[in-house]
């Protein structure tokens, strides 16, 4: 059995950020760094908006000045991911996917979100060949190919314009008559030639013998003028929102109808005393790098307030 003052789980800005205040804290913390190190943000590309860097950054160079700024403070990094955790028990339980098994006197939670599919079939059928939900992993597979993007808010219109400089074409699926983006954004795509917004389009599925060769789209579904017909397209990619990593804990702390884990207030404190929550496992509003980050602060200055008083 391994012990830790303080486990840290999730290692996106929220997760490093907390071991980085732990750390300078002496509290010597753990940090699992899951499947994913660095989270969400090392499948961007170019992070225009954290402050400090006035020409932008890239992304995964960021993650990695937060991670070494963390270890220099002495946190423990392990590359590994919780499977499930006992937060009935003092010290708190948790085991992970290499067989270990840790005990935690407190804990920081900053497992963050995922991305959310639309529920069709088809998207299993044809995951990994042409159905995705990251433009920016994926998207050079697709040079000078047609591609869809799903999805009317921030993340599909970044997608749609970073996917325009690789592909042809890109049609951004949109099931409302608007954009939800930011305006910055919304101009950004409908000032793009090789964009065209469908607006008030659904997709009912996809089709192709090996891989997603188009979709099947409706305009206007249910109106007197709905019209279903099929776009010729060479890949598939999701950006209809994301959900919390909040599983593992769902069972021992309260969460909100789509999964986010409920707060005392605006602190990081959960309904148990010593667990604490950062980043966007919490947030279903900013999911925005520097706001994870000062969570992950938020999260460590209390767990230092807990373990040491
Ligand atoms: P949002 O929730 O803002 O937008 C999701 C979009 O997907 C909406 O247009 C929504 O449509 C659409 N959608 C949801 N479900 C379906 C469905 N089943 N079928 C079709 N369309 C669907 O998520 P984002 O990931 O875009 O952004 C989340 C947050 O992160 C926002 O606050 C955003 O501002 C922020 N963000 C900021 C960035 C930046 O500043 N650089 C970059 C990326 C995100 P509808 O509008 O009809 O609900």
């Amino acid at each position: 059995m391994n012990s830790t003052k303080l486990l840290i789980i999730g290692s996106g800005p929220a997760g490093y950020t907390a071991a980085i205040y732990a750390g300078r804290a002496n509290l010597s913390p753990t940090l699992l760094e899951g499947s994913q190190p660095g989270g969400q943000l090392t499948i961007t590309t170019e992070v225009e908006n954290f402050p400090g860097y006035p020409d932008g950054i890239d992304a995964n160079e960021l993650m990695d000045n937060m991670r070494r700024q963390a270890e220099r403070f002495g946190t423990k990094m392990i590359p590994n991911a919780a499977t499930s955790v006992d937060l009935s028990v003092r010290p708190f339980q948790v085991s992970l996917n290499d067989g270990s098994q840790w005990e935690a006197d407190s804990i920081i939670i900053a497992t963050g979100a995922s991305a959310k599919y639309l529920g069709l079939s088809d998207e299993q059928t044809y995951m990994g060949r042409g159905v995705s939900a990251c433009a920016t992993c994926d998207g050079f597979f697709y040079r000078k190919k047609v591609v869809a993007v799903v999805g009317g808010g921030d993340t599909a219109c970044e997608e749609a314009s970073y996917l325009a400089g690789l592909a042809a074409k890109v049609y951004l699926i949109v099931r409302k008559p608007f954009l939800r983006a930011s305006k910055i954004m919304q101009e950004r795509v409908l000032g793009n030639e090789k964009i065209e917004v469908l607006f008030e389009t659904n997709t009912l599925g996809l089709y192709g013998k090996d891989g997603v060769e188009g979709a099947h789209l409706v305009y206007r579904k249910g109106e007197s003028d709905e019209r279903q017909y099929d776009l010729p397209i060479d890949g598939f990619f999701l950006a209809i929102g994301h959900h919390p990593n909040s599983e593992l804990f769902s069972p021992w702390l309260q969460t909100d109808a789509e999964g986010y884990i409920v707060c005392e207030g605006d602190s990081p404190r959960t309904s148990i005393p010593g667990v604490f929550v950062a980043g966007d496992v919490a947030d279903p509003h900013y999911r925005q790098a520097v706001i994870a980050a000062g969570s992950g602060a938020k999260a460590a200055m209390e767990a230092e307030k807990y373990l040491t008083t």
